[in-house]
């Protein structure tokens, strides 16, 4: 399954708005991302224009910051997401290579909207944390984020299939149940049944019901039937992003949520915003203002990773 939900805001559009942006150099595809001996930079690919912007890491971070987690959140979440930023942009090098970038500026990596986004406050956090990223077994991990997990989070493998997001055990956060998008509810009427069955396999589908759970209690698995007993099982992800490419982001938030049958449809009531792995910005956010630290942050939702300089991992780019 493709990464198309990187970060948090699933039905944000990819294609970043570029006013303001700091063009410093075009480059062609197939070029190093950089050079030993010389500044850290990621090539951006730029998803409005398809330019692509060679950017410095660290600059990189700073600017990442404002549209991810907010430019004035408290020091120690704006470090976190720091952290988790820089790990990302590392253990992700050339994930774009085929369009000779790196990383793109949407939510599939992470939302850039150029240079001059980065404010007084991320630009502080980028320097307080320079070069720190969070590792597992000396290996930078590609460490996910959401907006807000809903009282706990997901097991990256429940998300995606793929092999560099490192498979997090899920932890219960009591930080996020008051923040914005932890609670939602949304009405499948059973006239749309046969919309989401088409998007999903099964055009002529009557009935829907949940058919599994993964162990961080998020819907895994849902089954679909239709008549003469044909039957399709569809993965929470796989239904939650046809509900968004059918209804928008907004109908279903995330896969933690319980399905109610009643006469006209289905009524989903659910927990937290986004794909709910990795670092919640929301807790993080009510965390540092708890007073909790930059690292007591990290060491929460990414329980096993050490925080730690590049350079002590033989990494120069
Ligand atoms: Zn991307
Ligand atoms: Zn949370």
């Amino acid at each position: 399954m493709p990464r198309t939900d990187a970060t948090c805001r699933p039905g944000r559009p990819a294609t970043a708005a570029v006013a303001g942006a700091l063009l410093l150099a075009l480059v062609p595809a197939g070029r190093a991302a950089s050079r030993p001996g010389t500044e850290v930079t990621r090539r951006i690919l730029r998803l409005a224009t398809g330019q692509v912007e060679v950017v410095p890491l660290e600059r990189y971070v700073a600017a990442v910051l404002p549209a991810e987690i907010g430019g004035n959140a408290p020091a120690a979440a704006l470090e976190a997401q720091a952290v988790a930023a820089r790990s990302y942009a590392v253990a992700r090098l050339g994930r774009h290579a085929d369009q000779g970038a790196d990383l793109c500026d949407g939510v599939h990596c992470q939302v850039f909207l150029g240079l001059r986004r980065a404010t007084p406050a991320s630009i502080r956090a980028a320097e307080a944390t320079a070069g720190l990223v969070l590792a597992i077994r000396g290996r930078v991990i590609a460490a996910p984020f959401c907006a807000v997990c809903g009282g706990r989070t997901a097991r990256p493998s429940n998300v995606w299939d793929d092999e560099e997001t490192p498979d997090l055990v899920p932890v219960e956060d009591d930080a996020c149940r008051q923040a914005p998008g932890a609670r939602w509810s949304f009405f499948l009427p059973r006239s749309s049944l046969g919309a989401l069955g088409a998007e999903l396999g099964l055009p002529d589908a009557r009935f829907l019901e949940v058919f599994g759970h993964g162990d961080d209690g998020r819907v895994s698995a849902l089954r679909l039937v239709a008549p003469g007993g044909r039957i399709l099982v569809v993965r929470g992800f796989d239904f939650r992003a046809a509900a968004s490419r059918l209804w928008g982001w907004g109908s279903v938030r995330s896969t933690d949520f319980d399905l109610a049958e009643q006469p006209r449809g289905y009524a989903l009531t659910g927990r937290g915003t986004g794909h709910g792995a990795g670092l919640c910005q929301a807790g993080a956010i009510v965390r540092a203002r708890r007073g909790e630290s930059r690292d007591a942050i990290l060491a929460h939702y990414y329980r096993g990773a050490e925080v730690v300089p590049l350079g002590s991992l033989g990494i120069d780019r």
